[in-house]
């Protein structure tokens, strides 16, 4: 018996916001995802981020978590202690859940970016993709994004259900023109971020001082 879908969402989440949440809520109710999972990205430390560690970034992540109704936390890339592929990543969820259709979720920069991922052409082999519309990033496909549209692409909401991967959904999603570095920008011009991400990651900011304007 084939279960409901589940959403997958990997980023850096430096720090996690409405850009991330409210496309990937949007995607749960329309597709009707059985869960959603936050992937926190593990980052190299010689590329670390000058911003925040990721014990700072997964205590962000589960905060937004707490107050999202169907959003878990998967720590698996954090645990794992070096940077892991997406299709890595995929590769596991599919052998921890044989029955269950998989969507992964990503804007509309990952999409156009898709063709430099590590063994891109194999992710719709473990799951869907889910491509959310973000401003400054027109749907202007290079040819092999394009030709892998022409094959892939389902505007049926029963396709994401009936199979576990294999699919590509263009989301209808309200536009959110925010970024994870325009946030960091504006806490860094001193700036109250509050309704640009969740009040408690908002909390969690202020009291941890982070990006906070230079002294
Ligand atoms: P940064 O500005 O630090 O590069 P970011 O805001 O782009 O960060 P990431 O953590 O790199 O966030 O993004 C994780 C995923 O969320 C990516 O698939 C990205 O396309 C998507 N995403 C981030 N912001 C938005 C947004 N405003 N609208 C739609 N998708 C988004």
């Amino acid at each position: 018996m084939m279960k409901a879908p589940i959403g997958i969402l990997g980023g850096t989440f430096d720090p996690i916001h409405i850009g991330h949440l409210r496309p990937a809520i949007e995607a749960q109710g329309t597709l009707g995802l059985a869960e959603v999972r936050l992937v926190p990205n593990h980052i190299p430390p010689h590329r670390a981020s000058p911003f925040c560690t990721s014990e700072q970034r997964l205590a962000m992540v589960r905060l937004a978590a707490a107050e999202t109704p169907g959003f878990v936390v998967d720590e698996r890339e954090l645990r794992r202690n070096s940077p892991s592929y997406t299709i890595e990543t995929l590769i596991e969820l599919r052998r921890e859940l044989p029955d269950t259709p998989l969507c992964f979720l990503m804007g509309m920069d990952s999409l156009l970016g898709l063709p430099g991922w590590h063994r891109w052409r194999e992710l719709l082999d473990y799951a869907h993709l889910v491509v959310s519309m973000r401003p400054g990033w027109q749907p202007d496909y290079p040819a092999e994004v394009a030709s892998l549209l022409a094959r892939h692409q389902s505007r049926q909401v029963s396709d994401l259900h009936r199979h576990r991967h294999g699919h590509i959904w263009l989301a209808d999603n309200l536009p959110i023109e925010l970024s994870a570095t325009r946030l960091r920008a504006l806490l860094a011009a001193g700036q109250d971020p509050r309704y640009l991400l969740p009040a408690s990651v908002a909390s969690y900011i202020r009291q941890q001082g982070l990006y906070q304007p230079a002294p």
